[in-house]
């Protein structure tokens, strides 16, 4: 009997310790299995006399309930431990701060053409587009630069095939608009124009917008007006104007803008190299033959013109130092326009 207490006692101790649930059916098969411990005890019980089995079989058969309630109460007891794990591992903390999603923004230079498209429209110009690998009559000829023009070697132009660029400016749209329609034009060309050319201030591609307007009787007066409040509007600042006679093929007379800088407001800095002053923009009075080139009749009709490089008025109005940040895709830098 003390045989049956013993492997009791063992198999209680191994039903305590039993990790999981596998390793408790184990334990059940190799102790009340039909080759199981117990049974073979049981099989022990033939050998004894006859007026002790009764006995014996009912003590080896209590010990068996025992175990086997043992073995139950633990399998609940793993089930319920297992269940709490599993609702431990799976919570969802509904106080945790959600992941916030990153959202993107504009780039700046496309933040400035926006603004430069606004201002404009609240005067009536309408935006206008134009291929960007533009046929040589259109960026030059039409444009009063003939084929041996210096202007031409100014351009540093990229060539798609003879006879074919990627224009080197925003003015051949003006050109496009004048032939299929008729005045009064009233529009600006925001776009991208390559020049092979790189170094601290220039990329080969930038972002230009163009300006026309030509109607009855537009005077010089009107553009100058156009433009000084433009800039006004843009850099939000009463800025001073100056216009400084210049020279394009396309436009007579032409004037250099330029405007009070937006640093030290005229005083001299290291943005206006100490004059106070910055070169903001080209512009003029559409020239003759360009309009009749263009099949407008330039005895009736008048008209001014201008262009502006976007990111020149984007690098002055954010401060940026360097015109190569604005293609460098460096997050850092575009995130702060968000
Ligand atoms: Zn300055």
């Amino acid at each position: 009997m003390s045989e049956l207490d013993e492997l009791l006692a063992q198999a209680l101790s191994a039903v305590a310790q039993s990790a999981d649930e596998q390793a408790l059916e184990s334990l059940r098969v190799h102790y009340l299995g039909r080759k199981g411990l117990f049974t073979a005890h049981l099989k022990k019980l033939g050998a004894l006399p006859a007026e002790q089995r009764p006995a014996a079989g009912k003590s080896v058969n209590l010990a068996k309930q025992r175990l086997h309630d043992a073995i139950n109460s633990r399998r609940e007891a793993l089930q319920k431990q297992s269940l709490e794990a599993r609702l431990r591992a799976e919570r969802i903390d509904v106080s945790l701060p959600g992941r916030r999603r990153a959202t993107g923004g504009l780039h700046p230079v496309t933040i400035t053409i926006e603004r430069i498209t606004a201002i404009f429209a609240l005067a009536g110009y309408e935006v206008a587009e134009g291929p960007e690998i533009e046929d040589e009559y259109h960026n030059f000829e039409a444009l009063n630069i003939p084929a041996n023009h210096p202007a031409r070697a100014m351009h540093d132009t990229f060539y798609v095939e003879p006879g074919t660029v990627l224009r080197t400016h925003t003015s051949p749209v003006q050109v496009r608009v004048m032939e299929q329609s008729e005045p009064p034009f009233r529009m600006i060309c925001p776009g991208r124009v390559y020049r092979c050319d790189s170094d601290l201030t220039h990329t080969p591609m930038f972002h230009q917008v163009e300006g026309l307007l030509v109607d009855d009787s537009v005077t010089m007066a009107a553009m100058k007006g156009t433009i000084v409040s433009f800039l006004r509007n843009f850099f939000e600042q009463e800025v001073k104007v100056r216009f400084r006679p210049s020279y394009f093929p396309f436009t007579e007379p032409s004037a250099e803008v330029d405007m009070s800088c937006v640093s030290c407001g005229g005083v001299g800095c290291r943005i206006c190299s100490g004059t106070g002053w910055l070169e903001v923009m080209g512009c003029g009075m559409v020239h003759p033959r360009v309009l009749e080139m263009s099949g407008v009749d330039p005895g009736r009709y008048t008209g001014f013109a201008f262009g502006l490089g976007v990111e020149r008025l984007a690098m002055l109005r954010y401060r940026v130092g360097d015109l190569r940040m604005f293609f460098a895709n460096d997050a850092r830098f575009l995130e702060q326009f968000q």
